[in-house]
């Protein structure tokens, strides 16, 4: 697809009280990491930029912060129809943009368009409640917090926009949100639907970098609340930002998720296909894969063979080719990451079963098109134990549970995780034992709307997709009213 049907501007500027800035002192390319062909141009933002923005959103909030929750259902309800109404042209945009394959980028397209129409649906049930006391009444009121401040990587963007947007819109907030400088466009595009939806001001997006627009969106005094999803290091930096501010923040951060099979499993092939598709998804760029996957000694060989011969006959291909199951890299900084990484796992000792090569695509030749790799390893080497984001699976023998469990546990991490078994009791005694935010059962990255999801210890803080998300978005008031009915009370 040329990029000419992509229907893109030549330039985007930061989109700021309804509107998309002309002019911008500085301005980056943004370019498809797999063929190097330039798609536009986008404003790289400043602290000045970003400035603006807050004071749009808190402008905004004055009457967003109180409108009813029926009509912020309404607009959330008409942005996912004008989302999903251009749903194909956007994830060929990711496509392009990210590097990522349009199978994948369509089904994004589908969780972020329920994304919003989960929220529109649940804020109408997001009722304050009040009691009688003695001598009045008490009301306690779920208020909006005002100007939140969210900040995005490229893994995902569709998702994350939607991750971010709806909860924080469906409460009553306004938002300053900073897209990935590698992942900008579909985001910036969305903004032309947004206008026909908000009001000016509800929402504006400021693209650059971190180290200038996102530490100035963290430490900007008018931003009541932070939402980050990235890595633990820049997680760490948000949260002692909103320290700083006496603020709350989400943070959705990296993982290195176990993946457990037992040896009571029925059918090995569906097992071997979900814990492929649990690591190679986005890549292997999620916060969410089951990167390290612990096969029980009873069937370890006939597994991994299996293993082996599925991941061979992986299709690594263009991103816009609807026969790819794994395509390329966001950047050839990560490119060569997850390759050193590669060479860390030979260098550590680690037995390579399968890949471990960056491949060569026609038509594509700037990409980073990794093999889709597996490692035989421990549990204590680095590749068993630190962020790759890239399509490399670690496999770990077990056969003692105690070991196993410790094992499964024993990384900073606690985003996610997976067991497949036959038995009941195996599957709740596991689930309960593993420091995970989710627990997969069956079926890897089983995700929907009003399943919580979020981290354990580095993994980060707070739950999205779920109620509880409203309430992270929203503060009580507690309104306490005496009628005098009874005297001295
Ligand atoms: P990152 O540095 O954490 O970037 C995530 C977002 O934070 C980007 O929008 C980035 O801006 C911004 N940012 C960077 N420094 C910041 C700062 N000091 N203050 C405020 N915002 C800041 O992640 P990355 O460099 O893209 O990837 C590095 C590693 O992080 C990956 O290899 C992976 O291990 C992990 N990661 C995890 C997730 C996840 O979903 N949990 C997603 C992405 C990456 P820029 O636009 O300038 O990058
Ligand atoms: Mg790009």
């Amino acid at each position: 697809m040329s990029v000419i049907d992509l229907e893109l501007d030549p330039f985007y500027g930061a989109f700021i009280d309804g509107k998309f800035d002309t002019d911008a002192r500085n301005r980056a390319a943004a370019s498809d990491p797999a063929t190097g062909e330039h798609l536009a141009d986008v404003a790289s933002c400043d602290a000045a930029d970003v400035d603006r923005a807050v004071s749009a959103a808190a402008a905004a909030f004055e009457s967003w912060g109180r409108t009813l929750p029926e009509e912020r259902s309404r607009a959330l309800h008409r942005l996912a129809d004008l989302i999903e109404a251009d749903a194909e042209r956007l994830a060929r945009i990711d496509s392009r943009d990210v590097g990522r394959h349009i199978r994948e980028m369509r089904e994004d397209y589908r969780m972020a368009v329920e994304q919003f129409r989960y929220f529109a649906s649940i804020v109408l049930a997001h009722e304050d409640f009040g009691r009688p006391i003695p001598g009045g009444y008490s009301i306690a009121k779920r208020v909006p917090l005002g100007v939140c401040g969210q900040i995005i990587p490229w893994n995902d963007p569709v998702v994350m926009l939607a991750f971010k947007l709806a909860p924080a819109l469906a409460a009553g907030n306004t938002v300053v949100l900073k897209p990935d400088v590698n992942a900008s466009l579909a985001t910036l595009e969305i903004c032309k639907h947004l206008s026909a939806v908000l009001p000016p001001g509800v929402v504006n997006v400021v693209p650059g970098t971190g180290t200038e627009v996102g530490t100035a969106i963290s430490g900007h005094p008018g931003v009541r609340k932070l939402a980050f999803t990235g890595s633990t290091e820049v997680g760490r930096l948000i949260a002692e930002a909103a320290a700083q501010r006496l603020i709350p923040a989400t943070l959705e951060l990296g993982g290195k998720s176990p993946n457990i099979v037992f040896p009571d499993i029925d059918d090995l092939d569906a097992v071997v296909a979900d814990a492929t598709a649990a690591v190679v998804v986005c890549n292997g760029q999620s916060c969410l894969a089951g990167t390290r996957l612990f096969v029980h000694e009873d069937i370890y060989d006939e597994f991994v063979r299996r293993l082996v011969e599925h991941f061979a006959g992986l299709v690594v291909g263009a991103p816009l080719d609807e026969d790819t199951d794994v395509s390329c890299m966001i950047s050839a900084r990560q490119g060569e990451r997850v390759l050193a990484y590669i060479e860390t796992g030979r260098a550590e000792g680690a037995r390579l079963l399968h890949g471990g090569k960056r491949l060569a695509v026609d038509g594509c030749p700037t990409g980073y098109f990794i093999e889709p790799t597996i490692f035989e390893a421990t549990a204590t080497m680095r590749i068993a134990q630190e962020e790759i984001f890239g399509p490399v699976l670690t496999v770990i023998r077990w056969n003692d549970y105690e070991t196993m469990i410790a094992e499964a546990n024993g990384t900073r991490y606690g985003l996610a995780s997976g067991i497949y078994t036959s038995n009941l009791n195996s599957a709740l005694e596991t689930a309960d034992r593993l420091e995970a935010g989710s627990v997969w059962i069956n079926h890897y990255a089983n995700l929907h709307g009003g399943t919580p999801f979020g981290g354990f210890k580095d993994s980060g803080l707070g739950r999205e997709y779920c109620r509880e998300t409203l309430n992270a978005y929203s503060q009580l008031k507690s309104i306490t009213i005496h009628t005098a009915a009874e005297k001295d009370s």
